[in-house]
């Protein structure tokens, strides 16, 4: 922190939350997460490889249809800690309870990851229905706002926010009319948030995946789309959820990101 000649009155010294990248190190020993939707896909991966980093993990699901219990013991296998919490992130009181027993358990949140959502895919937008149109929104944009503000309070500096975001919401998907439209929200939301969170200490970052091959894709349903999925990108593939996780990592972690904040980082397979 040498400041230049004639600079020394207009630089100060960065807060360094913690000692900077080292090769070899856990970059999130000792912290805990809290992952929306960590009980499948993208999430599930995180929650482990989080774990495998050193953190203890808490799980908000919203039903049993996605096996919260293989996140639970998949983290428990990398020596860690997890409880699984049953919630909907549309509903405040669900978001402020999950939080609560959070920090009951484990004394602290240091990274909040915002990444359970909800799609349909319609191809014909006059036929998207108001009670459709609403789940979308109170799912993916009020879910993301209300974790965000019940965790924020009990998050020390150092800590990180990583939303995912999605591709959808910087290029516009025509079968996702309602989803593309809170995916933009999130990013604007990642960027307006990371400046309010700024003065606290606190990073605010999302990731914005293209397509990845989870049970959020329809594919699985119509044979037909399997071998399309992914094949607009340049690497003609959808990427595994274990190839979004270290990015995750990377937005979370002080070692990696500390002067990191209020961006979007798409993966895309090159798109
Ligand atoms: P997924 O279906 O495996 O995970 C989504 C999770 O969100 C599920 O666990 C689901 O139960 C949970 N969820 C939905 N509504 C909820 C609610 N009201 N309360 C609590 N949990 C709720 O799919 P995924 O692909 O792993 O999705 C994770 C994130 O990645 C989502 O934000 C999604 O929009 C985003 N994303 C996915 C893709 C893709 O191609 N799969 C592409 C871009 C972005």
């Amino acid at each position: 922190h040498q400041a230049k000649p004639g600079h020394e009155a207009t630089i100060e010294p960065a807060p360094l939350y913690d000692a900077p990248y080292y090769v070899g190190s856990k970059k999130l020993e000792g912290k805990v997460a809290l992952i929306t939707g960590g009980d499948s896909g993208i999430g599930r991966a995180v929650a482990v490889l989080f774990a495998r980093e050193g953190a203890d993990i808490a799980v908000v699901y919203l039903a049993e249809d996605r096996d919260a219990e293989e996140t639970k013991s998949a983290v428990e296998k990398e020596g860690r800690r997890c409880i699984l919490l049953k919630a909907d992130v549309s509903e405040r009181q669900d978001c402020h309870d999950a939080v609560a027993t959070t920090v009951e358990t484990f004394g602290r949140i240091d990274v909040l990851v915002n990444n359970a959502a909800f799609q349909i895919h319609s191809s014909d937008f006059g036929n998207l229905t108001e009670e459709h149109f609403d789940t979308t929104l109170k799912t993916n944009l009020y879910g993301y706002f209300h974790m965000a503000q019940e965790a924020v309070p009990h998050m020390k500096p150092g800590s990180a926010i990583v939303n995912t975001g999605s591709v959808t919401g910087i290029e516009g998907s025509k079968q996702l009319v309602d989803y593309s439209m809170t995916k933009g929200g999130i990013h604007a939301f990642t960027r307006a948030l990371s400046g309010n969170l700024i003065a606290k200490g606190i990073r605010v970052n999302a990731v914005a995946p293209g397509p990845v091959w989870t049970p959020l894709n329809p594919s699985d349903k119509e044979a037909d789309d399997v071998s399309k999925f992914g094949a607009d990108t340049p690497m003609k593939r959808p990427a595994q959820p274990e190839e979004l996780a270290p990015a995750y990592v990377f937005l979370a972690s002080p070692h990696c990101s500390s002067y990191i904040t209020g961006e979007i980082l798409p993966i895309v397979g090159g798109y």
